[in-house]
């Protein structure tokens, strides 16, 4: 058996927080040995009748004598003077943490005792998890799982003791986050101090009013809600406020601020601007809900949500609208944003990926109002409008917000920062910042591998280019396109293939004059926008898996209402086609600049495998992972080359669909630009291609999808695992999915 982490461990404080990191030590086997100082006598008997300690110590310098990890887990009030107590009597290389709110005047404490020079070992700490009752009882093993625990190395601690924190906390299942002390306590001055304070402070205004019994008794839940946390411990919020003064006195002057500015709009009357105010304030709100949410989403190991299909009633039926296409919701907002006057969008994706690009042009100072039903208008700020943002951009999972606005943001006034989640994290980003730069940009990618965050210094001199782009990407060319709205003299960029060109509709749609004479797409520097109205059609990506689940369900008769069939988007349309599958497009017309069309697809006969056409590659480059499950149910073999660019998607989606298929029974073969894919479809039959299994999506929400829809064919369950990420391009998904027919259910993990 390995060794413990810890030989042995002394809790100075045992109450609510300490004890629970007691139990999670105990729990995993992580010390030889636990003992505890207390004030009172009574809480270390209770703690030994509880089996959470083997020896308990009135006096500290009795607990700490050969320890090996110190955890001071009691009210940051007393830090100083146990330190002193106990300073003398420990061994030279123990771990001295603490678990206190505020972390500034724990240092100071550690200061006063030790001087400049602190021990190595020392690392304070503070787990952002509590519970609204205290003391030894209290203490729960599960406290800290999937809540942040931060820590705050100082610059004498040693790095083997902060590595091995980290391995206590993670053990605990918490989200260890390191930062320096400053921060963490202006940090929390705004999200956990003011809060609190506000809490506190509206209760007090109420109850002090003559009316206030009526006033509780009829509180409604916006009230219970707000108030929640003012039942917390006043002589813990009573120290934090002082311990904490400086920046919750900054977080309070800043509220004063905010207050007099909404108050100021109210007795003006100033409806826009107070449309404004709250519509902002909302969208950041949902759009850091996943931030906010207690489980960490993105983050691998921490999967929130699954799909469980059955093999169920086989049929796929009904006329659908699936939501608006994201490439074209993004652009919307980009484009408005930029154009002079009013642009009015219906049909919006409300996905969080085109909502973080809305987030983003709200944070450079763009009034937007909505979205509400698909509905977002937009007052636009100009060319030269965008403001400096406060902070980092968050682009969460959207690797077109992120280079698309690579491009606008190189050409303006302000620097930026741009950071994601962590599936955006690991994408390549290099590739448009290497064309901004021949342009003249200052722009890096910080991450490793160049990768986000990206990183862009203010420069309003760019010069047009030519770039030949090296892969077909609709995202790399717009991105360069987009920075050439403001650059000196022509921009050009030849592709390989086609790829998308919604950014060129777009722009001429709001008035700009984009060229395009074969591959070669080129637009002047130096002009303007003009608000417009933009109707987003249905994603064909979206309907994509519901005309690949048509296609090898039988009897199926599905219909897809108003889908965008931008030529440069119908590649689905044409393989699906090819491979033999009973397929219309109808009703063709144009919105906004973009042809829509519905697509009526029926389960009438077999699909067959095909070599997969190259030229079709970029204009159904999403869509794969959907077309592999059409494949596998198709008679004999289907060849995908020339699609390396899906390797470096949200995942890598040829590696983690082959892993999914072949869990599934699939025999298939990846290759680097492609997949082989020996289908197991027989012309006539319909019976179940996939044995089912467990399939985890990689976070990736078009995996997720597609795998979903194998659940029409199998034979045994499918579990999907992470697949809270389909929220960000196909919001409806289960539901449609399940009222076509497909015997599907979330749930939280
Ligand atoms: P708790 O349940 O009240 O426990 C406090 C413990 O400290 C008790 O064991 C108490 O001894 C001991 N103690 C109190 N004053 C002491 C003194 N002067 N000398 C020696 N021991 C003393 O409190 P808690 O919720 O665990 O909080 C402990 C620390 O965690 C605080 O610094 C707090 O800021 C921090 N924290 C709390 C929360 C939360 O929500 N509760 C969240 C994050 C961090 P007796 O048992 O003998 O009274």
């Amino acid at each position: 058996m390995s060794q413990p982490l810890f030989n042995k461990v002394a809790f100075i404080g045992l109450g609510l927080i300490g004890s629970s990191l007691a139990r999670v030590i105990i729990a995993e086997n992580l010390a030889k040995q636990i003992v505890a100082s207390t004030r009172s006598v009574k809480t270390l008997e209770d703690a030994k009748a509880l089996g959470i300690i083997s020896e308990g110590y009135s006096n500290p310098v009795d607990a700490v004598k050969d320890s090996d990890l110190i955890v001071l887990a009691l009210p940051v009030r007393a830090t100083q003077k146990i330190l002193e107590t106990i300073q003398h009597h420990i061994l030279p290389n123990a771990i001295i943490t603490d678990v206190g709110s505020t972390k500034g005047n724990v240092v100071e404490a550690a200061h006063a005792v030790y001087g400049a020079e602190l021990p190595i070992g020392f690392v304070p700490g503070h787990p952002i998890a509590g519970a609204e009752h205290t003391g030894v009882h209290a203490g729960k093993v599960d406290l800290f799982a999937n809540h942040k625990v931060i820590l705050t190395p100082l610059p004498t601690s040693a790095p083997w003791a902060v590595e091995k924190l980290i391995r206590l906390w993670q053990a605990a299942k918490a989200e260890v986050i390191c930062m320096d002390v400053e921060k963490h306590d202006e940090v929390l001055a705004h999200t956990s101090h003011l809060p609190h304070l506000m809490a506190f402070n509206l209760v007090e205004q109420l109850a002090n009013r003559e009316d206030n019994l009526d006033i509780f008794r009829y509180a409604a839940g916006g009230f219970r809600d707000f108030s929640r946390i003012a039942a917390s411990d006043p002589q813990m919020w009573h120290d934090i406020f002082f311990a904490n003064k400086k920046a919750i006195l900054n977080a309070v002057d800043g509220f004063e601020q905010q207050l007099a500015q909404i108050r100021h709009l109210i007795e003006t009357e100033d409806s826009n601007a107070l449309m404004g105010l709250l519509g902002h304030a909302q969208a950041a709100r949902q759009h850091f809900n996943h931030m906010l949410a207690k489980k960490p989403l993105m983050e691998k190991n921490n999967v929130t949500q699954q799909f469980t299909i059955q093999p169920g009633p086989k049929s796929f039926q009904g006329k659908f609208s699936v939501p608006g296409d994201k490439s074209v919701s993004h652009r919307s907002i980009m484009f408005g944003a930029i154009a002079e006057g009013t642009t009015h969008v219906t049909g919006f994706l409300e996905g969080e990926d085109a909502l973080a690009t809305l987030q983003a042009f709200r944070d450079m100072g763009v009034n937007i109002e909505g979205p509400k039903n698909g509905e977002v208008t937009i007052h636009g700020v100009g060319m030269h409008g965008l403001k400096a943002p406060k902070g980092e951009l968050y682009m969460g999972n959207s690797g077109t917000s992120m280079r698309l606005l690579s491009g606008m943001l190189s050409a303006q006034k302000f620097d930026s920062v741009m950071t994601g989640d962590a599936s955006l994290s690991k994408r390549p980003m290099e590739r448009i910042a290497k064309p901004l730069r021949q342009m003249g940009a200052q722009i890096q990618t910080t991450g490793e591998r160049g990768t986000p965050p990206v990183s862009i210094t203010g420069n309003q001199n760019l010069q047009g280019i030519h770039y030949d782009l090296p892969m077909a990407s609709a995202q790399v060319k717009s991105g360069i396109l987009l920075a050439g709205l403001w650059a000196q003299g022509e921009t050009s960029v030849t592709e390989p293939e086609p790829t998308r060109d919604h950014s060129e509709r777009m722009l001429r749609a709001f008035g700009y004059e984009v060229k395009t004479e074969g591959n070669r797409i080129s637009l002047q520097g130096g002009g303007k926008l003009v608000g417009t109205n933009i109707q987003v059609p249905s994603d064909i990506s979206s309907a994509a898996f519901f005309m690949v689940g048509a296609a090898i369900t039988e009897g199926s008769d599905v219909t897809l209402e108003a889908v965008g069939i931008n030529p440069t988007r119908t590649g689905v349309i044409e393989i699906l086609k090819q491979m033999g599958a009973d397929l219309s497009v109808e009703n063709e017309r144009i919105a906004g600049g973009e042809p829509i069309a519905d697509i009526r697809i029926k389960g009438s006969r077999t699909l067959k495998g095909i070599h997969m056409p190259e030229d079709q590659v970029p204009l159904a480059i999403d869509e794969f992972p959907a077309l592999f499950i059409a494949a596998a149910c198709a008679e004999g073999q289907t060849i995908l080359t020339g699609a390396a660019e899906l390797r470096v998607k949200e995942s890598d989606r040829i590696q983690v669909m082959a892993d999914g298929l072949k869990i599934m029974g699939i025999d298939c073969t990846p290759t680097d630009d492609g997949i082989i894919i020996e289908g197991k479809g027989k012309s006539g039959e319909w019976g179940a291609i996939f044995n089912g299994g467990e399939i985890e999506s990689h976070h990736d929400h078009r995996i997720a999808m597609s795998f979903s829809m194998a659940g029409l064919r199998t034979s045994g369950e499918i579990k999907i695992v992470g697949t809270e990420t389909v929220a960000t391009s196909f919001p409806t998904f289960t539901q449609l999915s399940e009222q076509a027919g497909l015997n599907i259910q979330v749930s939280e993990a």
